[in-house]
């Protein structure tokens, strides 16, 4: 969230009316405790506001003005002025977004460069620790020019955020196919219910029954990264373009399975830090020294 480069927090893409409207979720698979909030505009960092509504609400997900009335209620939660989200590069994605819909005449909450939608960078993580508890997290500014409050799946438990006690996902995408496919539910229901492999799951559905919806499928700016080792996380080839951060404890060989958005400087054998997860929820990372 602190990083420009992606779309959450810092650097998250523009709505309609040229501000920022954040959206982030977590969840804690074998409490099954969660928490999310949607439509966040002074923030710095959703995703902690969705832990403090997780461990310190008996609600599960709080939206727009109430989830700012809560925030101001805790003391640690950062404030920034809107502007703080703002960078040069989604201020050009959200002018350009604004002449195509212009020219195209389109209403849609969706808008980018047609089949290269400029709204990656959506944020998330899954982790394992040395419990064999798993947790997600995702955040995300949603898309870019959406309107009227549109909320996406990312704070929508099961949608772009699910873990339980096998299996975690937190996805990216366009998000109402997520919503209306129950993505990341959907994904850990197959892995529980009939056994599937993470992989095969994933695939079925993220590459599969999204895109026959007519949401976005497969592309090639992903990898899937493996490893035994914190300290050695290899790429293993492309899959999707979905940032897939799963784990699945019973078919699992390797500690950790994730998609990284390869537009990151990331190469072959190339060393990958994960971190974010641990330290959120202070716990000791499940494999190798922190
Ligand atoms: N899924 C997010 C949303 O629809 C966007 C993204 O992942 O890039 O809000």
């Amino acid at each position: 969230e602190d990083a420009p480069q992606f779309n959450a927090g810092k650097g998250a893409v523009f709505n309609a009316k040229g501000g920022h409207e954040l959206d982030a979720s977590i969840m804690e698979g074998h409490t099954r405790r969660a928490g999310a909030v949607a439509g966040i505009t002074t923030v710095k960092n959703p995703i902690k506001l969705a832990r403090a509504v997780m461990e310190r609400s008996p609600h599960v997900m709080l939206a727009a003005g109430g989830a700012e009335a809560f925030a101001d209620t805790q003391k640690d939660i950062e404030r920034v002025p809107n502007s703080y989200f703002d960078t040069d590069k989604r201020r050009q994605q959200l002018d350009k977004a604004q002449r195509d819909e212009a020219a195209k005449g389109k209403r849609e909450a969706r808008t980018g460069d047609g089949d290269a939608p400029t709204y990656f960078g959506t944020v998330g993580a899954v982790a394992l620790d040395a419990q064999g508890h798993i947790a997600a997290a995702t955040s995300t500014g949603g898309m870019t020019n959406k309107k009227w409050g549109r909320v996406g799946d990312s704070p929508i438990i099961g949608a772009g955020t699910w873990a339980d006690d096998r299996c975690g996902v937190s996805g990216t995408g366009w998000g109402e196919y997520y919503i209306r496919n129950a993505v990341a539910h959907d994904i850990c229901a197959r892995v529980g219910y009939r056994g599937d492999s993470l992989q095969a799951a994933a695939e079925e559905v993220v590459n599969r029954i999204v895109p026959a919806a007519g949401g976005d499928g497969v592309g090639d700016d992903q990898a899937v990264v493996s490893g035994g080792d914190q300290q050695e996380l290899r790429v293993q080839g492309g899959l999707s373009r979905h940032d897939f951060l799963c784990v699945d404890v019973l078919h699992i060989k390797a500690s950790f399975i994730f998609v990284v958005n390869t537009r990151l400087p990331l190469s072959e054998g190339k060393r990958v830090e994960i971190r974010v997860i641990t330290e959120l929820f202070g716990m000791s990372p499940a494999c190798g020294a922190p």
